[in-house]
């Protein structure tokens, strides 16, 4: 059974006794409402380090106000069930007051213009809520590794750019997104999606592949590349809120003419979800 912790000093102290005992001590950050994805991130945790924790933390600096927090799925039962199936040895899942009580902090994590492109032109204040909770959460649990999936790539670029830029001691490890049958990426938000919104949120990957398919037949035109995802989504009926073709490290547009890895990332509102989704080009 997963210990449980529901304060940040008595997850302290836990992590610092497997340090003290040399294991090495792995976080998988998660907002809960879990299912396979997180559970390949706990997977490679395993690979990783000798304990495994998995946060479960809804954070409200996060969310914007017009955002889905009140409703954002919450399943603890079914979470700590799943956990223990897959062998995690400890849970953190403070409350809110726990983890701001002195209110939402004052000090913030700012992120420049990596936080401003991307998801974050829609979601204003949402990378800089992700980087200072998840600052908190290696102050907490002092990890030596951490995983986040490669679903959020934006997310990503920007935690290994907060360990790089205040010199955590944390080793970040991406991992591949899981997908269910049909392709779509496997997600918390899925829930919100009626089963025709299913089938057509997994138009998503399919227009992604598309990308693929057509750089690997040659394709270079930074616009086409685009262009060609756009249509395709509108084909199924879903209006991206944004298509974009970009350096897959910096998140800034790729040049006209692509060379190199190359990123398309898009997202899209289907039904009552607003989801995401990427794919890279010139992995070879
Ligand atoms: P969330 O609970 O949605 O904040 O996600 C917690 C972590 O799991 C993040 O690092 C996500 O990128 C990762 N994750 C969520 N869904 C998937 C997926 N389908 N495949 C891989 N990683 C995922």
């Amino acid at each position: 059974m997963a210990q449980i912790f529901t304060t940040p000093s008595s997850m302290r102290q836990w992590a610092r006794q497997q340090h003290g005992q040399k294991r090495r001590v792995g976080l998988v950050p998660t907002m809960g409402a879990l299912h396979l994805g997180h559970m390949a991130l706990v997977r490679e945790a395993q690979r990783h380090a000798e304990r495994v924790v998995v946060s479960i933390f809804v954070n409200p600096l996060q969310f914007g106000p017009q955002e889905d927090l009140a409703r954002y799925p919450q399943t603890p039962e079914d979470d700590l069930k799943l956990l223990d199936e897959f062998g995690v040895d400890a849970v953190f899942m403070p409350s809110v007051e726990e983890m701001y009580p002195l209110g939402p902090s004052l000090t913030r994590v700012s992120l420049e213009r990596l936080a401003s492109v991307l998801c974050g032109k829609s979601r204003p204040g949402h990378f800089q809520g992700v980087a200072t909770v998840v600052a908190k959460l290696f102050h907490i649990v002092e990890p030596d590794t951490a995983l986040f999936g490669q679903k959020d790539w934006q997310q990503l670029v920007i935690i290994r750019r907060l360990v790089a830029d205040l010199n955590f001691p944390v080793e970040i490890i991406g991992v591949p997104t899981v997908r269910e049958a049909n392709g779509l990426a496997i997600s918390s938000r899925n829930r919100y999606l009626s089963p025709a919104d299913t089938s057509r949120a997994a138009s998503l990957y399919r227009a992604l592949r598309g990308a693929l398919a057509a750089y690997q037949s040659g394709t270079r035109g930074r616009e086409e590349i685009r262009r060609q995802v756009a249509d395709s989504l509108s084909l199924s009926g879903i209006e991206a809120e944004y298509v974009e073709v970009v350096d897959p490290r910096t998140l800034e547009p790729s040049p006209e003419m692509l060379s190199g890895q190359t990123l398309v990332a898009v997202a899209a509102r289907v039904g009552k979800a607003r989801l995401i989704d990427n794919i890279l080009l010139g992995q070879d």
